[in-house]
């Protein structure tokens, strides 16, 4: 059968797999071109392509990566899979330098569990990683028709300063840390980030979201959720 090529609509909801890596997910985002969010822990490359090869796309159709911020669980296995993919490697400007480096932004505590999350993480260490050149930079926005995606990738800071959330035309935004899930950070109530540079700037970032050109319905986090709209609406109200 011939393959659509009508771009994504508001009620086609796009193709999106969570992959689960224990303490967080990476997203591989189906369609006419392939694409991963995130890159999970060091340690992790492999079981993300075990992931996408099982739902039929082999690491060489992987178009590209887009690293939602430079945090260990996010970024952390990027070398590896950069390598094993070749996909280009999408990162905001403001964090270029850091993943070049491999060179893990800080987690500043919001709260009490972030505070005692980062106790437990400091004593097992995060890992290490080897720098990766990225290959596009994302200002305030970058339009991923470029890439053959339907949506944008927007500037969404305050978990860290070079945040980004990429937001597909038909409703749906990757959001990265910008919300939490609850209690153990698994649950569909959203929260504001435990740990954060700048929460009010994680807060302004969620409203302009849901000001934005697309109306999102689903927000998925790496720790938690999906969120539907009303209760990310209700959070930040
Ligand atoms: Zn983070
Ligand atoms: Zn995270």
């Amino acid at each position: 059968m011939m393959k659509s090529n009508k771009n994504n609509t508001m009620d086609e909801d796009a193709d999106i797999i969570p992959i689960d890596l224990g303490p967080v997910k990476a997203f591989l985002i189906r369609g006419e071109k392939n694409f991963l969010v995130d890159a999970g822990n060091p340690g992790d490359a492999e079981d993300i392509l075990d992931e996408v090869m099982k739902e039929g796309v082999e690491p060489d159709d992987i178009d590209s990566i887009i690293i939602t911020h430079v945090h260990p669980d996010h970024a952390g296995s990027l070398h590896e899979l950069k390598e094993k993919t070749r996909a280009r490697v999408v990162v905001h400007e403001k964090e270029a330098e850091n993943i070049a480096r491999g060179d893990f932004l800080d987690a500043p505590p919001t709260c009490l569990k972030g505070r005692i999350l980062s106790f437990f993480l400091s004593i097992f260490g995060s890992g290490e990683s080897k720098g990766t050149e990225p290959d596009i930079l994302v200002g305030e926005r970058f339009d991923l028709s470029e890439l053959g995606i339907n949506g944008s990738v927007v500037h969404t800071p305050g978990h860290t300063p070079g945040s980004i959330s990429v937001v597909l035309d038909s409703g749906e935004a990757l959001v990265g840390d910008l919300v939490m899930g609850g209690l153990l950070l698994s649950s569909s109530k959203p929260n504001r980030p435990i740990f954060a540079y700048d929460l009010e700037g994680a807060e302004r970032s969620l409203k302009r979201l849901l000001k934005g050109d697309v109306k999102i319905r689903k927000f998925y986090g790496a720790h938690g959720g999906p969120f539907p709209r009303d209760k990310i609406v209700d959070l930040v109200g």
